[in-house]
């Protein structure tokens, strides 16, 4: 008997047949590994099987878990999933590879001059509220064209759009919008997709998707 999957391998292979399913390269699926609330001693497995993509979603508990963990793992690209406060902006540059939360016009002016002041450049997913849902954060759709255009005004390097659908509800319609709003603004990136709903995320165009509890496990708290 072959020895037993770890999650990692189990979620790659998904990801694989998803990809075949979809006659897409799994190569164009990054795995961001969602590692909020969990501590090193969880993320070093995966850190050891060859993972590097990972999400935070709290700016100070990257920054305490972070820099001892890339220290050993080369390689590693941190991608911040959660929303962001304008005073964190620097911070958040300094740290981050890839942010996923911008929503606001507040945040690109923000960004633009923490860039400067780190000499940083991260790249952005624009956040999207395609379910009505504000208090997730996540620009109004109505209001997304004139954003991007202020981000890209401003510089701020745009690697696509990102969504989180309501909790609870089939989230195919909206991986299928939010699909359909970055080919209309020419804008290849597509975080979408968490455990529960990854594979379908990947089948309507998904370039990023965002794993935790399927890795990890439950989060406590
Ligand atoms: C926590 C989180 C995830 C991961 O969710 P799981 O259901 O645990 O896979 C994905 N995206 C964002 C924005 C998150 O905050």
């Amino acid at each position: 008997m072959e020895k037993a999957d770890t999650p990692l391998r189990s979620v790659l292979h998904t990801i694989q047949q998803a990809c075949k399913r979809a006659r897409r390269d799994p190569g164009d699926v990054t795995l961001v590994a969602v590692s909020k609330k969990h501590p090193a001693s969880a993320i070093e497995p995966l850190l050891l099987e060859g993972q590097r993509h990972f999400g935070e979603n709290r700016v100070q508990e990257a920054q305490e878990k972070w820099p001892a963990l890339r220290e050993a793992h080369p390689g590693v690209q941190l991608h911040l999933v959660g929303q962001l406060q304008s005073n964190k902006a620097e911070d958040a540059a300094a740290l981050f590879d890839f942010i996923h939360s911008l929503d606001r016009t507040s945040l690109v002016t923000a960004l633009a001059k923490a860039f400067d002041k780190t000499g940083r450049q991260v790249p952005c997913f624009v956040q999207v509220d395609v379910g009505d849902e504000p208090q997730k954060g996540g620009c109004p759709v109505s209001e997304l064209p004139s954003l991007l255009e202020q981000a890209r005004d401003a510089d701020i390097p745009l690697a696509g759009l990102m969504c989180l659908p309501p909790a609870d509800i089939e989230p195919a319609p909206f991986f299928a919008f939010l699909d359909k709003l970055a080919r209309d603004h020419g804008l290849e990136g597509r975080s979408m997709g968490m455990s529960g709903d990854y594979p379908t995320a990947i089948m309507l165009g998904a370039t990023h998707i965002r794993v935790g509890t399927a890795l990890f496990g439950q989060r406590s708290g």
